[in-house]
């Protein structure tokens, strides 16, 4: 295997904090006292804490060895599809962690809160100006906390129409989470297949859809990577039968600037400020999931809301139709402060510049990957291109052993077995920051395993063989966690 940028011989084992800690090893020494010593409450006397006993540079080598056995978009690329695992500027923590922010609290009055309102009302009009919709909530913390408020703004709307509906359309491509949602407020899912170009076709829609249907759930761009172009005839047809149709806006980052969903019959959609406005992404959160509204919805819109008069700011409760509370306070604030100063950083052209190259990146891939790996859509794509491992089926080689393998060249693996539609899918996004060098480099490595499958492809189905841990049993990786390292 030629020089890769993965791991060398330096990876270094690391004990557990006690098993480390010798008898009377010190960090850190306290300042001479300068009281008379005087005896503990009994109540806190007794048996201390069993804590090791460690100098300053046992600690420090501890963790920074720990640090080191993590992989993120700071160590390398990190091509994760449907995710967005997109480079976040550091300059929107530093804005977040201003201390005018860190030391503001949700329980100050409005009058002692009015930049952080002020923030929270531009942020609702850039994100509605960006989707092209008239009126947004901050409040959801994530995508599927999104969708769910989706759900409840529909079934809210026909009630005040005076109507009960039970069905939802799903495309079989969408992530879990849609149907999830769907079924949480009470709906049932219905699934419309996808069709040979990997997107949904009028004719599909028009089939499911009726009266007692609230409406369409459809992720645009689709999770293959496709742009929906059927979006407005299929829109069409559900708002014929009184339906609503709510977009699934976690792949915003392909069409910033360049598709407006409020333009294309889109009646609410979320975005995921974790994955398109600068937020790191993983580990579990924080998020944010803003939806975003026609006017028709607003009216609907959980509680509070921001509303400017004569250039003060007030927190509003009083809204008749609202479906009420979703979480704590107004969402999660410090994720909204990166997103505005990631679009103020921007600006304008620059986000659609993002968008723009997110996509040539992603459409390099496929085209350079197309050879090398089945590729089941072979049509221009968005921000991710989806292959498969049919070509390599012939040699019992697999995505999940390419991917493993990947590992050892230094990359992380892109997203695998998903979308479900494409049996031993391997779904690769670039994001608009990744250097023609490193793709290059991660399309060689690519090649370079797809040749290892046809050689040598026990070295692939053993894989990977320089990282920390080889293969694990993924199933008890994750029932039965090994926490202590
Ligand atoms: C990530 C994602 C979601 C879910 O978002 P979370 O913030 O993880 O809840 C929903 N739909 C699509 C298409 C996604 O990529």
């Amino acid at each position: 295997m030629a020089e890769s940028i993965g791991t060398t011989g330096l990876i270094l084992n690391e004990p557990l904090l006690w098993e480390k800690g010798k008898k009377g090893r010190c960090g850190f020494s306290l300042p001479r006292r300068d009281v008379e010593p005087s005896p503990l409450d009994p109540v806190f006397t007794g048996e201390g804490p069993d804590l090791p006993d460690l100098s300053e540079v046992d600690v420090v080598r501890h963790y920074t060895r720990l640090s080191q056995w993590n992989f993120g978009v700071d160590t390398g690329m990190y091509p994760l599809g449907s995710c967005t695992m997109k480079y976040s500027p550091k300059t929107n923590e530093r804005q977040a962690g201003l201390l005018g922010f860190t030391g503001a609290h949700p329980l100050l009055p409005d009058t002692l809160s009015q930049g952080a309102l002020r923030i929270m009302f531009e942020l609702e009009q850039y994100l509605s100006e960006i989707t092209g919709m008239d009126a947004t909530t901050l409040q959801p913390a994530a995508g599927a906390q999104g969708e769910l408020t989706g759900m409840l703004l529909i079934y809210a709307c026909h009630k005040s129409r005076g109507e009960r509906r039970s069905k939802i359309i799903v495309p079989d491509t969408a992530h879990g989470t849609n149907p999830a949602s769907a079924a949480l407020c009470g709906y049932r899912p219905i699934a419309v297949e996808s069709n040979e170009k990997g997107i949904l076709s009028a004719e599909a829609v028009s089939e499911v859809m009726d009266e007692d249907t609230a409406g369409i759930m459809i992720t645009n761009p689709n999770t293959l990577g496709l742009f929906e172009e059927n979006i407005l005839k299929i829109a069409e047809i559900v708002h014929s039968k009184g339906g609503l149709v709510y977009c699934d806006g976690a792949n915003m980052n392909a069409v910033m600037g360049v598709a407006q969903m409020g333009k294309i019959g889109v009646d609410l959609m979320q975005l995921n400020l974790h994955k398109t406005f600068s937020t790191p992404h993983g580990g579990g959160g924080p998020g944010s999931g803003p939806v975003c509204v026609k006017k028709h919805l607003k009216s609907f819109l959980p509680v509070p809301r921001v509303v400017e008069n004569e250039g003060r700011y007030t927190l509003v409760e009083n809204c008749p139709d609202s479906i009420g509370k979703l979480q704590a306070f107004y969402g999660n604030f410090g994720v909204m402060l990166k997103a505005y100063s990631y679009i103020r950083t921007m600006g304008p052209k620059n986000l659609k510049r993002a968008s723009q190259l997110a996509v040539l990146n992603a459409n390099y891939i496929k085209e350079m990957l197309k050879d090398t790996l089945h590729l089941p859509f072979d049509r221009p794509c968005m921000h991710e291109c989806v292959f498969s491992d049919k070509y390599q089926k012939a040699d019992h080689v697999t995505t999940l052993d390419m991917a493993k393998r990947l590992m050892d060249y230094g990359f992380h693996p892109p997203t695998i077995y998903f979308p479900l539609v494409v049996q031993g899918a391997i779904m690769m996004e670039p994001t608009e920051t990744e250097s023609k060098e490193d793709i290059d480099r991660y399309i060689e490595a690519f090649k370079a395993i797809v040749n290892e499958a046809k050689e040598d492809p026990e070295l692939l189905r053993q894989a990977p063989h320089k990282c920390k841990v080889r293969r694990l049993d993924e199933t008890a990786a994750a029932r039965k966690p090994c926490l202590a390292g």
